[in-house]
C-alpha cells in the first residue's frame, strides 16, 4: 500500500486543560510549534501559555467554543497549523470535524471518518464485531425499536438488564430493570434520556453481568497494514459508570483469557480498518468470560498508566502515524514492566454527593521528586475550578516494579497532594487505594457500592489514633491562633470588623472563659469547647482536656505541640475554611459562624437554592407532592456530573419555579419547601 508522508509542523490543540498540555508536551519534544485554543474563560489557563501560539475561539461555554468546529478550522488556518489533535472528550469522536480537517486539507490525529462512524453507534458496532467474530454481551443491539420486540428481547436475555443509549457515551442514559413488571417504565424513561442528551432514542439491551470488571485494550494500527495491542487496563472502579481509578496491567488476569482478549481486540480494529490510537472495552464476567462493548475512537484518559508500562509515549505514535509512518514497534518488540494506576482528581465533595466544586484553588502542589509520580495537570495554583468545563483538577499516576510498589507510592503521593478552595476527592481517593480488598486487586464494577461504608469519611480504616483524634481541636487552635495573629495585625491596620471568624466566636485578648466554636466537618457539625491559657488553647472533650499551642511558619507550615508532643502540619486558609495537611491525609473543616448557624437553626421549610449554576435535567416531583426526607426532587446537570436535589426533610413540595430542561444561576430559587409539621 502506498502511503503519502506528510510531516506535520505546527499542531493545532482542539482541547484545553490537562489533555492539551499533555499533547503539547509531546509535540514540542517532537520540534512541532504548537497552537493552542481557548475560549473566554481560559485566557490564562495553563495550556494557553504552554503553546506558542493561542487562538481565541468564543465564549466560556463549550458549544461556542471548543464545539464550534468552523471556529476550529479557521484558527488552524490563521496559524498556519497543518494538523489538529482533537484529545478526549469534545470533538474527539466526532466524526464532522475529521471530515472538515480532510476538506481543509489539515491532518485530523485519529482514525478515518468511516471508523469513527462505524464506532459511534454502540449498535452498529455490535454488528461489526459480531461479524468478525469477537464475543458480544448477550443482547439485542436491532433496529426495530417497537416496544414490543423490545420487550420481548428483554425477557429472551433474561433479567437482570441493561438498557444503553446506543449513541450514548459517558455512562449517561445507561438503566438497569430487574424485573419484568419495571420494564416498559425503563424504557420509556432510557429513550426519553437518550433523545435529551444525544438527540436520538434508539435503545439496546444487554445482560446485566451482576460483578464484572471493565477490562480494556489498548490498539494502535498504521496504514501499512500494521496493528498491535499495548496490553490491557482495568478501569473497574467506577461510580455512576464512571472511571475513578485505572491500572495496567488488570490484576490477577488469567494469561490466557489476557491473550485472547488482545486478539479480540485488534480483530475489532482489523474489522473497521482501524487507523491510530483506539480502545476496546470488554466487559468481563466473574469466570473470565469477556464480551465486547464499545470502542473509542480515540486516546484515552487512562493511556498515562500503559505509557508507564510500556515506556512508550502514545501521543508520538499519534502523530508519526497520521503523519503516514509505520508503528515504531512491531508486537514482538512491544513489552510491558511492573505495573501502573492512575487516579482522578476531581474538584467535588465525597462527603456531599460528590457535588462538584466550583472556585479558586488557593493552594494546590503535587508531591515533588518521587521516582515513578507523574502528574498530569492543566491547573495551577490560583487558578480558578468554573462550572463551564470537567471538574478534573489532575490525573496522578504512579509506577511500580509490582502493583505493591505501585499502591505504595499511589498512596504517599496522594498524602503530598496539597489542595484547598474546594473541596475534593483526594482523602477519597486514598481511602480507595488503602482498602484491603482493593490492595488484594479485588475489583469489580461494584466495588464502590460494595464498600461504600468504608471508603465515606470517618469510615472503617480512618482516625483511631490520638493525632487524628485531635485534628479538630488543632484545626480550631490553628484558625484561632491565625485569627489572633490577624486581628492583632489588623488592629494596627484598622481592620475588618466584618470577618466571618471574629463574628463567630468574638475574639477578646486576655480573657479565659469558656469558648464556643462549631466546625462542619462533612456532614458532621463538631462543637469545640475551649479557653485559652497563657498562649496554649485548652479545649475540654468530655472528660479530658487537651492543651495545644500552635506556631506558624513559612509557606503554611505549622508546628502544633499537642499536650508537649510536637507534630509538624501545614495549613492552608479560605474564607471560613482550613484544611489542615497532616499525616497524608487532608483534613478539611469549614468554620460555622453565628450567622449561619443562626439560619440554620431555624426549620428547614423555605426556599430551596440551586448549589450551582447548571441545567434541570429531570424534575421527579409535582407541585403539592408530599415527599420523605431525602427523596430526590430535581437533578441538576452542571460540569458534566449529575446533582440531586433532596427534600431536606419529610413534607410537601409547595411549589415548583423551574422545570426539565431549565438554565438555572447558582442559588435560584428552585422551589418552596414545606416541613411536615408532627402532630
Ligand atoms: P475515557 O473513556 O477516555 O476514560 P471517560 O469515559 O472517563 O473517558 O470520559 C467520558 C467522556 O468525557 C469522554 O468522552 C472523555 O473523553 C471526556 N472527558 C473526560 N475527562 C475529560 C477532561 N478532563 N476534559 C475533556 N473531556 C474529558
Ligand atoms: P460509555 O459509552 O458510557 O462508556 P459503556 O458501554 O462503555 O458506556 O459502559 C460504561 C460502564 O457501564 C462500563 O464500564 C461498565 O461498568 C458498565 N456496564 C456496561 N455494560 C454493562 C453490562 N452489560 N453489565 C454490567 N455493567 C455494564
Ligand atoms: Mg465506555
Amino acid at each position: 500500500m502506498m502511503t503519502e508522508m506528510r510531516t506535520i509542523r505546527t499542531l493545532l490543540i482542539a482541547n484545553r486543560g490537562e489533555i492539551a498540555c499533555r499533547i503539547i508536551r509531546t509535540a514540542r519534544s517532537l520540534g512541532i510549534r504548537t497552537v493552542a485554543v481557548y475560549s473566554e474563560a481560559d485566557a490564562a489557563a495553563l495550556h494557553v501559555a504552554a503553546a506558542d501560539t493561542a487562538c481565541p475561539i468564543g465564549p466560556a461555554p463549550a458549544a461556542d467554543s471548543y464545539l464550534r468546529i468552523d471556529r476550529l478550522i479557521e484558527a488552524a488556518k490563521a496559524t498556519g497549523a497543518d494538523a489538529i489533535h482533537p484529545g478526549y472528550g469534545f470533538l474527539s469522536e466526532n466524526p464532522e470535524l475529521a471530515r472538515a480537517c480532510a476538506e481543509a486539507d489539515i491532518l485530523f490525529i485519529g482514525p478515518d471518518v468511516p471508523a469513527i462512524e462505524a464506532m459511534g453507534s454502540k449498535a452498529a458496532a455490535k454488528d461489526i464485531m459480531a461479524k468478525a467474530g469477537v464475543p458480544l454481551v448477550p443482547g439485542y443491539h436491532g433496529a426495530d425499536q417497537g416496544a414490543d420486540t423490545l420487550e420481548k428481547a428483554a425477557e429472551n436475555i433474561g433479567f437482570p438488564v441493561l438498557l444503553k443509549a446506543s449513541a450514548g457515551g459517558g455512562g449517561k442514559g445507561m438503566r438497569v430493570v430487574e424485573r419484568a413488571e419495571d420494564l416498559a417504565d425503563g424504557i420509556a424513561g432510557a429513550k426519553r434520556e437518550a433523545a435529551a442528551a444525544f438527540g436520538d432514542d434508539r435503545l439496546l439491551i444487554e445482560k446485566y453481568l451482576t460483578r464484572p470488571r471493565h477490562v480494556e485494550v489498548q490498539v494502535f494500527a498504521d496504514r501499512h497494514g500494521n496493528a498491535v495491542h499495548l496490553f490491557e487496563r482495568d478501569c473497574s472502579v467506577q461510580r455512576r459508570h464512571q472511571k475513578v481509578v485505572e491500572e495496567a496491567p488488570a490484576p490477577g488476569l488469567d494469561e490466557i483469557v489476557r491473550t485472547s482478549m488482545a486478539k479480540a481486540a485488534i480483530d475489532a480494529a482489523k474489522a473497521i480498518d482501524y487507523v491510530g490510537a483506539g480502545t476496546v472495552e470488554f466487559i468481563m464476567d466473574e469466570d473470565g468470560a469477556f464480551y465486547f462493548m464499545e470502542m473509542n475512537t480515540r486516546l484515552q484518559v487512562e493511556h498515562p498508566v500503559t505509557e508507564a508500562i510500556t515506556g512508550e509515549d502514545l501521543v508520538a505514535w499519534q502523530i508519526r502515524v497520521a503523519e503516514g509512518g509505520t508503528l515504531p514497534l512491531t508486537q514482538d518488540r512491544i513489552s510491558a514492566s511492573g505495573h501502573a494506576l492512575e487516579v482522578r482528581i476531581y474538584a467535588e465533595d465525597p462527603e456531599r454527593e460528590f457535588l462538584p466544586q466550583t472556585g479558586r484553588l488557593s493552594r494546590l502542589a503535587f508531591p515533588e521528586d518521587m521516582d515513578g509520580v507523574r502528574v498530569d495537570t492543566g491547573v495551577i495554583e490560583g487558578d480558578s475550578v468554573s462550572v463551564h468545563y470537567d471538574p478534573m483538577i489532575a490525573k496522578l499516576i504512579t509506577h511500580g516494579r509490582d502493583r505493591a510498589e505501585a499502591l505504595r507510592r499511589m498512596s504517599r503521593a496522594l498524602g503530598e497532594v496539597r489542595i484547598a478552595g474546594l473541596a475534593n476527592n483526594v482523602p477519597y481517593l486514598k481511602r480507595i487505594v488503602e482498602h484491603q480488598a482493593f490492595i488484594a486487586g479485588g475489583v469489580d464494577t461494584r466495588f464502590i457500592e460494595t464498600y461504600r461504608e468504608d471508603l465515606a469519611a470517618g469510615g472503617a480504616g480512618e482516625g483511631g489514633t490520638w493525632e487524628s483524634d485531635s485534628m479538630p481541636a488543632l484545626a480550631a487552635a490553628a484558625l484561632l491562633e491565625a485569627e489572633r495573629l490577624d486581628v492583632v495585625r489588623q488592629a494596627r491596620l484598622g481592620g475588618d470588623p466584618y470577618s466571618p471568624w471574629a463574628m463567630a466566636y468574638g475574639w477578646r485578648l486576655n480573657d479565659s472563659p469558656q469558648h464556643r466554636l462549631t466546625l462542619l466537618h462533612g456532614a458532621d457539625e463538631l462543637v469545640l469547647l475551649y479557653r485559652l491559657e497563657a498562649g496554649t488553647y485548652v479545649f475540654e472533650q468530655g472528660e479530658k482536656q487537651v492543651r495545644i499551642g500552635v506556631s506558624f511558619h513559612a509557606n503554611g507550615r505549622l508546628e502544633a505541640r499537642l499536650d508537649g508532643i510536637s507534630i509538624h502540619a501545614e495549613a492552608a486558609f479560605e474564607d471560613d475554611a482550613i484544611t489542615v495537611f497532616y499525616g497524608g491525609t487532608a483534613h478539611r473543616y469549614v468554620l460555622k459562624t453565628a450567622l449561619a448557624s443562626g439560619a440554620d437553626a431555624g426549620e428547614n421549610s423555605g426556599h430551596v437554592a440551586a448549589p450551582m449554576p447548571g441545567k434541570l435535567i429531570a424534575v421527579h416531583v409535582a407541585e403539592g407532592a408530599e415527599v420523605a426526607k431525602g427523596d430526590p426532587l430535581m437533578v441538576l446537570e452542571a460540569m458534566k456530573m449529575e446533582h440531586v436535589i433532596r427534600a431536606p426533610d419529610d413534607g410537601v413540595v409547595a411549589a415548583l419555579h423551574y422545570g426539565p430542561g431549565d438554565q438555572v444561576e447558582e442559588g435560584a430559587d428552585l422551589l418552596l419547601f414545606e416541613t411536615r409539621i408532627a402532630d
